[in-house]
């Protein structure tokens, strides 16, 4: 998930604190026999112990605020990490990750020679909706929208991304076209069945969806026009509905 600390973050910033700690000890006890040699203390092992001591009560809160500081900016760097990634209205991947989501998965399917779906879904006379509701009830309606369709798909293996506007984009890992037919024809009855409350009056909406086969050695490009194509063909159909492509030139 963007944006969540890793425990690779906790060990780095526990190795800076470790690092930044022994080189102010080094350093301080270096510094303590360079005297000890020069014979300025009268009592060598006293001014030795009293040097370190003094050294440990410097270079401990040094390495801590470092650490902290080294820690903070990892934070930051997983939140940036997180914005540059999610749309900011629904939680969902944003164009450009789904994008490199893609071409994840195809040199992934060239190790494993399984198969993906991708398909694309488009709400069906969402302008209605904004119109007679509302922009931000319109966005209230994609958030929902975006929820249904998240809560049917696997986990971390099924990649749901805001393609734009009302337009969404899954990549289905490891299935074939017909289970990419089945998960769209799921998703797409619990968005017919999604209702959304908007000042006592009921708004439900549907959506139409294209879905076409990612083979091992296919072109992210081909398939994202070949999904839009088949989305395109669910539209002129009546819209509501699933539809299909083969997609032959996909598979090497
Ligand atoms: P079709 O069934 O052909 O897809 O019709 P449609 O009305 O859904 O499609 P159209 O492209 O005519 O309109 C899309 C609408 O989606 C228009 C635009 O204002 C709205 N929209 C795009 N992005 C957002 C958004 O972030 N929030 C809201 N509330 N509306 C959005
Ligand atoms: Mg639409
Ligand atoms: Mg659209």
């Amino acid at each position: 998930m963007p944006g969540s600390i890793r425990l690779r973050d906790v060990l780095e910033s526990l190795t800076f604190f470790a690092f930044v700690a022994i080189t102010a000890l080094c350093l301080s006890f270096t510094f303590s026999m360079v005297v000890y040699q020069l014979g300025l203390p009268a009592n060598p092992r006293v001014f030795v112990l009293t040097n370190l001591v003094v050294s440990a009560c410097v270079a401990v809160p040094t390495a801590v605020l470092a650490s902290q500081h080294e820690y903070r900016l990892r934070i930051y760097q997983r939140r940036l990490e997180a914005l540059a990634a999610t749309d900011p209205l629904t939680g969902l991947y944003n164009r450009r990750f789904f994008r490199q989501a893609m071409d994840d998965e195809l040199n992934r399917m060239r190790r494993t020679r399984q198969t993906a779906g991708l398909v694309f879904f488009d709400l069906d006379h969402f302008k209605r909706i904004n119109d007679r509701f509302g922009h931000k009830t319109g966005d209230v309606v994609l958030q929902e929208v975006a929820e249904s369709a998240f809560a049917e798909l696997r986990g971390p293996f099924d990649r749901l991304g805001r393609w734009g506007g009302e337009e969404f984009v899954i990549l289905l890992s490891d299935v074939t076209l017909e289970q990419a037919e089945s998960v769209c024809e799921r998703i797409r009855m619990r968005i017919e069945s999604l209702t959304v409350e908007h000042k006592g009056q009921v708004i439900s909406v549907t959506a139409s969806f294209g879905t076409c086969l990612l083979a091992q050695g296919g072109n992210a490009d081909i398939a994202l026009e070949t999904a839009d194509a088949a989305l395109f063909e669910s539209k002129n159909s009546g819209r509501n509905k699933v539809s299909s492509r083969r997609a032959l030139e996909l598979v090497a």
